[in-house]
This record gives structure tokens, C-alpha cells and sequence, in this order.
């Protein structure tokens, strides 16, 4: 910097100090005088990191040697009413496997938000995917914010990769859910990836489906409350039509409009206790 420039520059930090006000000052002065130990203190430490990629190598070798159990949350991002955001298929798969590991161990994977679903070509030469032709879905049509959708074939072969490394880093055991038709995909061929892989692995399958209380319709009351439980600040209920005779959207289930974080607590409680039993009746708790 030249000469004439620093002079300058200093002219302008100085009429711009004169310029302050006392009050603005004196908070510069105390954020100055705030000590590490004060800046440790405001910071929240006070929860249990599960989440693989927030862990650092010390913590990920502890976790996976008490309990070598990954969680693996599927998803998509489709439309999920005017109220719920996008992305609330791994939004909650997610948030459901951060308390099984807070509660049983293990480390939750970050969620695959890619899943598949079943679509079809319309006359006039458009693709419609999953709820875009639901039967609440009226007409069909494309509904906005739907992305994400890949080929049955291609979630495979992503979540076989994943399986393989998984194996390769440590893990035992992998419970994956999430998406009605990525749980669907997943349930359907544990047993042979079971084999292929040499790990155990579990989901929502045939068996525990009629109890099971996580993402069970479409953002209708169940999928709604457990949005409101995990993340309530993303959840907006105005958006929905005031009156009960009008059915919203592309949703499916009990009416979203019933929907309470009470609720919402319940379902989860309720499904990871199902998981706490598939693992006590394997031995892997
Ligand atoms: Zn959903």
C-alpha cells in the first residue's frame, strides 16, 4: 500500500471512530474483554454428537467400538403438502436415528435425500413421479419443489457402495429407512445384501410394519407431528386451506390439521422402541 493510501485509509478509520457512538464503543470494548473460558461457556456442549460427520477420529473410533451399529436415513425431496418442507422424508428418518443412537448406540450416517419412486410417461410426453399422481393429487400434475427421483436400479447400486464402505470402516450392523418406496426398496433385499456384504442389517420389514409409527402416510397428521416434534420451526399450518372440506394437496393419511408435537413424540417413541427390541433380540445391545 502507498504511503498516500495508508494516510488516507487512516483518515477514514478515524473520522469513521469519531463517527460512533458511545454506546457502540463501549459494546466493541466488551467484546474485546470477553475471555476464552467465557467464549467456551456460551457454546453449547451439552448434547451427545452421534452424527459420523461431525465426529472427530478419536470420538468415531470410540462409538463404533462400543457399538459398530450405522444408521443410514432415507429420503428424497418431494413435495410434501404447502406446509412441510421439501426435504422432510430424511428430515425425519434422521432425526428418529440421531435419539436410536443417543439411546442405543451407534453413529448416524448423513441422509441420502436421492430416492427412487414409481413413475410414468403422460400422453402428451411428461414424466410424472410419486405423488404426482396420487389420488389426492388432482388432476395429476407435476408438483413443485419434486427433485431427486433416480432409477430403483441406480438407488441400489448408491446404497450397495455405501454398504461396502460401511463394512470397511467398521461397522457390523446398518439399520436404513426413510421414503415409503426407499424403505420399500431397502426391506426387499436385506437378506441378499446380507450375504453379499457379511453384515446385519435392518429396516421397517414385513414384520414390524403394522406397529411401526414413523412416516406412515403422506404429510398427513403422522408425518406432520413428527415434524412438529423434530423441527417445529419449519412446519407451517396456515399455509393449509382453513376449511376441513377442502382436502390439501397431494397428501395422504389423517388430516394434517390435526396434527400436534405431542403426537409427534409418541410415533418416535414408539418406533424406537420397536428398533430397541429387533436389536436386544439379535444380541447387538
Ligand atoms: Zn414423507
Amino acid at each position: 500500500m502507498s504511503r498516500l493510501n495508508q494516510l488516507s485509509r487512516r483518515n477514514i478509520i478515524k473520522a469513521g471512530i469519531a463517527g460512533l457512538s458511545a454506546t457502540m464503543l463501549a459494546s466493541f470494548t466488551s467484546i474485546r474483554k470477553v475471555t476464552a473460558d467465557e467464549n467456551k461457556k456460551s457454546i453449547k456442549t451439552d448434547f451427545e454428537k452421534v452424527c459420523y460427520s461431525e465426529l472427530l477420529p478419536h470420538e468415531f473410533r470410540k462409538r463404533l467400538a462400543e457399538r459398530p451399529i450405522a444408521y443410514l436415513p432415507l429420503g428424497t425431496l418431494e413435495w410434501h403438502g404447502e406446509h412441510l418442507p421439501l426435504g422432510s422424508d430424511a428430515i425425519q428418518s434422521e432425526g428418529l436415528m440421531i435419539e436410536c443412537a443417543r439411546k442405543l448406540g451407534g453413529i448416524v450416517m448423513p441422509p441420502i435425500h436421492l430416492g427412487p419412486d414409481r413413475a410414468k410417461l403422460t400422453d402428451d410426453g411428461n414424466m410424472l413421479v410419486g405423488m404426482d399422481y396420487a389420488r389426492t393429487t388432482t388432476p395429476p400434475h407435476q408438483l413443485d419443489g419434486s427433485c431427486y427421483w433416480i432409477p430403483k436400479g441406480l438407488h441400489m447400486a448408491v446404497i450397495d457402495s455405501i454398504l461396502s464402505q460401511l463394512k470397511r470402516a467398521g461397522f457390523r450392523v446398518v439399520f436404513a429407512d426413510g421414503h415409503g418406496p426407499s424403505r420399500l426398496n431397502w426391506a426387499e433385499n436385506i437378506e441378499e445384501r446380507e450375504a453379499r456384504f457379511g453384515l446385519k442389517l435392518f429396516g421397517v420389514t414385513e414384520d414390524i410394519r403394522k406397529q411401526w409409527k414413523c412416516q406412515i402416510d403422506h404429510a398427513g397428521r403422522n408425518e406432520t407431528s413428527i415434524m412438529m416434534k423434530l423441527r417445529p420451526e419449519l412446519v407451517d399450518l396456515s399455509q393449509l386451506p382453513e376449511s376441513r372440506s377442502v382436502w390439501p394437496q397431494g397428501v395422504g393419511g389423517e388430516d394434517p390439521r390435526d396434527a400436534t408435537a405431542v403426537f409427534g413424540n409418541e410415533c418416535l417413541n414408539k418406533s424406537i422402541e420397536i428398533i430397541r427390541q429387533k436389536f436386544l433380540n439379535a444380541g447387538i445391545i
